[in-house]
């Protein structure tokens, strides 16, 4: 796996894809820096052996060219992060791009406008990869969020530097997390998965039951699962038809030896609101009219003695619908158990979604050993298959 660890960029011209799609607020102020701190250590170490870089990045989903999706926008959260100035092109390609390109001096930055104000970006377009392949001496792909997607910047444009192509630090960071939990983890290793829906995760349980010792299942599909195996569930979130896949499910972790841990009671709520009434019951009893928004404390406990066993953990979903503050204590239990076993020398990789939103939300950030910056990408990287952008570079 080549990085720019393995390069020298003494009077090079890295052209390296960014993730810099932020959120800004109404005063097109960027509101979390997160992604743009992300890629910093990869554009100084670029700066620092004498090179420059150029900066290529989507935002949003313009639909051709719209002022509110400019990347200009950004610039001085840029420039203020890095410490350095940055020359902004308000084209991705062609002359003005190119010319840009061509005075950029050692230790400069130069950003590009918005990649998908051409449609090509998208689309993959071979002739828009080439275009943008022009502008460096060597590509640089630094952002997972995108890395799942055949784009021309993330994908295609790397047929143009064969040799001359590798992994930003975060990228590579990504793919070594993924790794460790995947493959070359310590064990036990235990997958936590929580969230709404049993259908938008099966996939990644088909794939991860080979590679894991437990499996925690909270969130809504835990109710699926309870009324599959016989359970009273009330009002919770369920999917009669997964429930023969629940049973499956079940089915395959025995026979690869994966030990899968349920909630064993529940918080229900007479509503799906933060004013309802509450009370604790067993997972498998709850009355009509009452629905399971969290796990209840004998969970808490119980999971808390397999996340504290475990040397490897992933966890991707939250065990209740954190959003309310009344049903978010499973989830920042939880949250605190993996931070206490990553204190202890477990690893630990929170990914995909709203268990990232959760673990920032509620300062697990710097208490687990990797927060992925890649949503649908890790997801998909969980799923079993091989990004495009990472084989792009491989390759
Ligand atoms: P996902 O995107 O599949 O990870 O699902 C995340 C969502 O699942 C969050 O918005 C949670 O509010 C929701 N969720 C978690 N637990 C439950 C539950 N018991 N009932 C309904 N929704 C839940």
């Amino acid at each position: 796996m080549k990085t720019i660890d393995d390069f020298n960029f003494k009077n090079k011209k890295a052209l390296i894809r960014v993730d810099f799609n932020v959120p800004l607020n109404d005063n097109f102020e960027v509101t979390d820096t997160t992604r743009i701190e992300s890629a910093k250590p990869t554009i100084i170490k670029i700066l620092e052996d004498g090179g420059s870089c150029i900066l290529m990045s989507h935002l949003g989903r313009p639909k051709g060219i719209q002022e509110d999706f400019s990347l200009k926008h950004i610039i001085k959260t840029l420039e203020n992060i890095l410490g350095v100035e940055v020359v902004f092109s308000e084209n991705c390609v062609g002359e003005m791009a190119e010319n840009a390109a061509k005075k950029l001096q050692q230790g400069e930055i130069l950003l590009l406008e918005n990649l998908r104000f051409h449609d090509e970006e998208k689309q993959g377009n071979q002739n828009f990869a080439e275009q943008l392949s022009r502008l460096g001496d060597i590509y640089v792909n630094d952002a997972f969020g995108t890395a799942h997607r055949a784009h021309a910047s993330t994908t295609i444009i790397a047929d143009y530097f064969s040799g001359q192509k590798c992994f930003g630090y975060l990228l590579a960071k990504e793919i070594e997390s993924i790794n460790k939990v995947m493959q070359t983890g310590e064990r036990p290793v235990l997958a936590i998965l929580g969230g709404a829906k049993v259908s938008s995760k099966i996939t990644i349980v088909e794939n991860i039951l080979d590679k894991i010792d437990h499996l925690i299942i909270g969130g809504g599909m835990t109710f699926t699962f309870i009324k599959a195996m016989g359970g009273m569930i009330g009002n919770s979130l369920v999917e009669d038809d997964k429930m023969e896949l629940a049973l499956e499910i079940l089915k395959m972790a025995k026979q690869k030896n994966v030990e899968v841990h349920l909630p064993v009671d529940a918080l229900v709520a007479d509503a799906f609101s933060n004013e309802a009434s509450t009370k604790v019951t067993d997972v498998n009893a709850i009355p009509d009219g009452w629905m399971g928004l969290d796990v209840g404390p004998k969970s808490i406990l119980y999971f808390n003695d397999v996340v504290k066993s475990s040397k490897t953990i992933l966890w991707n979903g939250p065990l209740g619908v954190f959003e309310m503050e009344r049903f978010a204590n499973g989830t920042i239990a939880l949250g605190n158990s993996i931070s206490e076993a990553t204190k202890s020398g477990a690893f630990s990789l929170v990914g995909g979604g709203d268990s990232v939103a959760a673990v920032k939300q509620f300062g697990f950030e710097d208490k687990v050993s990797y927060v992925s910056t890649g949503g649908g990408a890790m997801l998909e990287s969980l799923e079993g298959k091989i990004l495009p952008g990472i084989k792009a570079i491989l390759d």
